[in-house]
């Protein structure tokens, strides 16, 4: 019985629910407490000064992050969502001007360029790390073309130097949403420090966390100052009449306050050790699953180290002769966590495809200051689509511990359900 399927009535391979995990700890409690008692919880003024910059929590915070990342600037606000909007403010977007982005990543990757009355347009994804093709991004670079948005997503860095020579080449700034790599290296330096503005979300599933926040990081006085503008109200300190210092300074409020600082600062303290665990349950895995027939495991290409947010799992459905959703049904039967099939296609949602952003009618897409006509929709990516409907699944590699003796039980029940291979594709389950 021990090797009949789960999904077909047999013992399940893991019989225990795994620990989801925990990051808080007594540290944290201690930091947050110091500034409860303090009585100080945010600090900001919106006038011209220091504490224009925010609370000393918040400052001491940025210095270790700054300090931490290797850049000149680190930028605490309260959520990646907002940093990635900052960011597409700050560069000094015009309406209808065009950022080049992946359609594998959140819809906030997207949308924050939305915000600004940038038009998202979606490069193709490669095949083996699922991060934006910088073939695919030359290709659909136009006259009105400002930026390029990559993503290093699941924890492994975008092909970030093809992507700066194409940007350099083009006159185009270079972000990089870095929310799911914190702690990856590119050739030695962090990820989000090769992009004119990186940074990363300090959301509760991510790496590190303070409930809810965001770290922007750049090199850039300029716009550095930019962000720190567009955090806090710019209106208060730019009584400027010039129409660049003033282009995208909305009034926002962006600001992360002490309690949230201070927990981050003890979180990424923390960040080695968490990547250097994600790691190794990583590399537990390949050694487990390498030989399986038809899946792939993380590529990482040359250079990179990986920070495994997801651990991303390719099939050979065609070789296999079974589906993703069957394949991925069997495994959480028997008792594998934290799966998901598919990611992402944001070019598909009805968002896109039907340019329904601000109100019902089109706009920005339709309006005089958007001269390209960009559409949405099927056969836009090819790749991403495809894995996205097929052969794509993933582990989220954050959500819970995975200890050793853990990952020894997954590689059982993926071992288990390649033996049952063909009972599983002539069963009717799932
Ligand atoms: C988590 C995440 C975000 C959003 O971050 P928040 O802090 O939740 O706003 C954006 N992009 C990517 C790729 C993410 O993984």
């Amino acid at each position: 019985m021990r090797n009949q399927l789960a999904i077909l009535g047999g013992e399940p391979a893991i019989q225990y629910p795994m620990t989801y995990f925990k990051s808080m700890g007594e540290d944290e409690v201690t930091a947050a407490t110091r500034v409860i008692r303090s009585g100080v919880l945010s600090a900001y003024i919106g006038a011209p000064g220091e504490g224009f910059m925010g609370g000393k929590e918040v400052r001491a915070f940025e210095e270790q992050a700054a300090h931490y990342f290797g850049v000149k600037h680190a930028i605490a606000v309260n959520s990646w969502t907002s940093g990635l909007i900052a960011a597409v403010g700050a560069i000094g977007i015009e309406p209808g001007d065009e950022i080049i982005t992946t359609p594998w990543t959140m819809a906030a990757t997207a949308t924050a360029i939305l915000h600004f009355n940038g038009i998202p347009v979606f490069a193709d994804i490669d095949l083996d790390t699922f991060n934006i093709s910088p073939e695919c991004v030359e290709r659909l670079i136009t006259p009105r073309t400002r930026a390029v948005m990559a993503v290093d997503i699941f924890g492994q860095s975008a092909d970030m130097h093809a992507l700066r020579k194409i940007c350099d080449r083009h006159g185009l700034k270079l972000l990089c949403d870095t929310a799911q790599a914190p702690g990856a290296r590119y050739f030695g330096r962090l990820a989000g420090t090769l992009a004119d503005i990186g940074g990363f979300s300090l959301n509760y599933h991510k790496h590190i966390h303070c409930g809810e926040g965001g770290i922007l990081v750049t090199d850039d006085d300029m716009l550095a100052q930019r962000l720190r503008l567009i955090r806090n109200h710019a209106e208060a300190v730019v009584k400027s009449d010039d129409p660049v210092e003033l282009a995208n300074m909305l009034g926002y409020n962006f600001r992360m306050g002490e309690i949230e600082a201070a927990i981050a600062s003890v979180q990424l303290g923390k960040l080695e050790a968490r990547v250097a665990s994600r790691q190794q349950a990583a590399e537990q895995l390949n050694q487990g699953l390498r030989q399986l027939e038809g899946l792939k495991t993380p590529v990482v290409s040359e250079g990179c180290t990986h920070v495994y947010y997801v651990y991303g799992l390719t099939l050979d459905v065609v070789a296999l002769g079974v589906s993703c959703e069957k394949i991925v049904s069997a495994l959480r039967a028997e008792g594998v966590p934290g799966l998901m099939t598919g990611y992402q296609n944001l070019h598909m949602l009805p968002l896109f495809r039907n340019k329904i952003a601000y109100g019902t009618k089109g706009f920005p897409w339709n309006s005089p200051y958007c001269t390209s006509s960009i559409e949405y929709g099927p056969g836009l990516c090819p790749v991403a689509e495809q894995l996205n409907s097929q052969s794509f699944f993933g582990m989220n590699l954050c959500m819970f511990e995975y200890y050793p003796e853990d990952i020894e039980l997954i590689v059982d029940a993926f071992c288990k359900v390649w033996s049952n291979i063909n009972t599983l594709r002539n069963s009717d389950a799932a």
